[in-house]
């Protein structure tokens, strides 16, 4: 799928997949976490983000201040130089990329600075964190850009509809 079929794919689902957080509120968080954990895991198992790479492409990460000196010494840059170079201030006062896609992507979708990315990049797409009701926004907003969350939500979709028949 490219860039526009994600999104569009996302934007089909939307109602049904905040109707499934709707739905899950009802559960325990502790069964949501646990739902969220063992999905990710199975969908991750079986994606290949090489083959992919739509978040880089199409979003920025934040970067937070050790990030910047981090990924600052990697490149033997200074983090003003660095941050001058590539970084903005968005709306919410974050540090995010200047460009799209991220200028670290290479052109076989490997990340240059793989080892020292910012730490948001690591973390991405945050289905696995705890508390997954308190951001189900990030996680909707996330169905637009990411195959690997649309393939979450439709197994957590699957496995709420069998409860609901048993
Ligand atoms: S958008 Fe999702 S599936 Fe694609 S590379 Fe990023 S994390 Fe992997
Ligand atoms: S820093 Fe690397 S992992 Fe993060 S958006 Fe850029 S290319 Fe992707």
């Amino acid at each position: 799928m490219n860039t526009h079929e994600i999104k569009n794919k996302g934007k089909q689902n939307l109602n049904k997949n905040k109707k499934l957080f709707q739905n899950l509120k009802k559960f325990p968080s502790s069964y949501s976490d646990k739902l969220f954990s063992g999905l990710h895991a199975e969908v991750f198992d079986q994606t290949d983000c090489l083959r992919c790479a739509n978040c880089c492409k199409t979003t920025s990460p934040i970067f937070r201040e050790k990030d910047i000196e981090r990924i600052a010494a990697y490149l033997k840059m200074s983090p003003g130089n660095f941050s001058e170079k590539y970084l903005k201030t968005d709306e919410d006062y974050d540090k995010v990329l200047k460009q799209s896609p991220c200028p670290f992507l290479e052109e076989d979708n490997r990340c240059r600075i793989y080892e020292v990315r910012p730490a948001a990049c690591s973390a991405y797409p945050h289905t696995n964190r705890k508390n997954i009701l308190g951001i189900s926004e990030l996680t909707l907003k996330n169905s637009l850009i990411c195959p690997a969350v649309q393939d979450i939500l439709e197994r957590a979709n699957k496995e709420i509809q069998s409860k609901r028949w048993n």
